[in-house]
């Protein structure tokens, strides 16, 4: 099974980061050089200070002041390259440039052009500026694939995307189907009072949208809808839907279904599956203003790299590594570690 540990409820990992920054010319201060690139590297791979992976041996290593992507072991001498499994193995573009186009990839600008990216960043030649913004969006198009709810309930709704009408009539002609769930959360507030009884007692705080899953569908059908939730959903979760016939079966299934027959009052299916609702209305703006529209045949991959981006809107430091191919190499923790309180933050001193 394939684990996205950079989605959502793995916040851990990136405690040790400043913030991430929200211009480019910040983003290039945090980034200067090819040093600063390679430091970056090196401490997402090896936190707790560089182990050979050859020798295991774990001491400072030797290092080439004109090659700073390459690591030196003081122990067996073998040399270790910082950019291996990573997009820029064996790349002759500085490191300073891939980071700067995964930076344009994942936060400022939605939908880059490789043109757009050659100007921005001043690349040479269009080839290599679509090159790369081809890898770095590989990542971003590969579906996450861990299931979502658990211990939130999950609202699920279908819409109609894209696809102008012209001539055949009102209707849905030419658009497609789209299934969508999404988690709800709730933030918590950690009282301040001065009655000891009360301090640090959590308050109950505003709902927002945790991660989503967004899947284009032939039809409404039973059979597309149960697919997407038992491909997409955690068994047992809490699911709340509306009282359409495709979902009837989903609490023989194993979920916990919640349903509203709407009658067709949209008021009514407003107050019931809010979120999935404003999800759908802002993939609706996002795919209308940065594509002018979508074919239907790429519509999957646009949706995946929304969801990719949604889920993790809060931390974009995963989402940067994650295009990058940089593995954290630390084993995030589950939901059910995290919350039964056995995860244990891995400490640098037990090594
Ligand atoms: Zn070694």
């Amino acid at each position: 099974m394939t684990t996205n540990d950079d989605e959502l409820p793995f916040v851990q990992a990136e405690s040790r980061l400043p913030d991430f920054p929200t211009s480019l010319p910040g983003f290039q201060q945090m980034f200067p050089d090819e040093h600063a690139c390679s430091a970056y590297l090196e401490d997402v791979r090896w936190p707790d200070g560089f182990a050979c992976p050859y020798c295991g041996v774990q001491q400072e290593p030797y290092r080439i002041e004109t090659r700073p992507t390459v690591l030196q072991c003081r122990s067996c001498a073998r040399q270790t390259s910082l950019t291996a499994g990573t997009v820029m193995e064996k790349t002759r573009t500085p490191l300073c440039l891939w980071y700067w186009a995964a930076f344009l990839v994942v936060a400022a600008t939605p939908g880059e052009s490789a043109l757009q990216m050659q100007r921005a960043l001043g690349i040479k030649r269009y080839e290599t500026a679509f090159q790369m913004l081809h890898k770095l969006r590989a990542g971003m198009v590969r579906p996450d694939r861990d299931p979502i709810g658990g211990q939130y309930p999950v609202e699920i709704d279908e819409t109609f995307v894209g696809g102008k009408t012209r001539g055949e009539g009102r209707g849905v002609h030419h658009k497609a189907t789209v299934v969508g769930a999404v988690e709800l959360r709730e933030s918590k507030k950690v009282r301040k009072s001065r009655d000891p009884h009360k301090q640090g007692v959590p308050t109950k705080g505003r709902v927002y949208a945790g991660r989503i899953r967004l899947h284009v569908i032939p039809d409404r059908g039973r059979a597309a809808l149960e697919g997407f939730v038992t491909e997409n959903i955690a068994l047992g979760s809490v699911v709340r839907t509306d009282g359409w016939q495709g979902y009837e079966r989903l609490g023989e299934l194993g979920y916990n279904h919640e349903f509203v027959v709407m009658e067709g009052d949209p008021a009514k299916a407003e107050a019931w599956l809010p979120m999935i609702h404003l999800v759908f209305s802002n993939l609706k703006t996002w795919i209308l203003g940065t594509h002018h529209g979508v074919s239907q045949q790429h519509l999957q991959a646009y949706l995946n790299e929304y969801v990719f981006r949604f889920n993790r809107r809060f931390y974009p430091f995963n989402a940067f590594n994650s295009v990058l191919g940089i593995a954290t190499h630390t084993q995030g923790p589950t939901y059910d570690e995290l919350y039964s309180g056995a995860w244990v933050h891995p400490n640098p001193t037990d090594r």
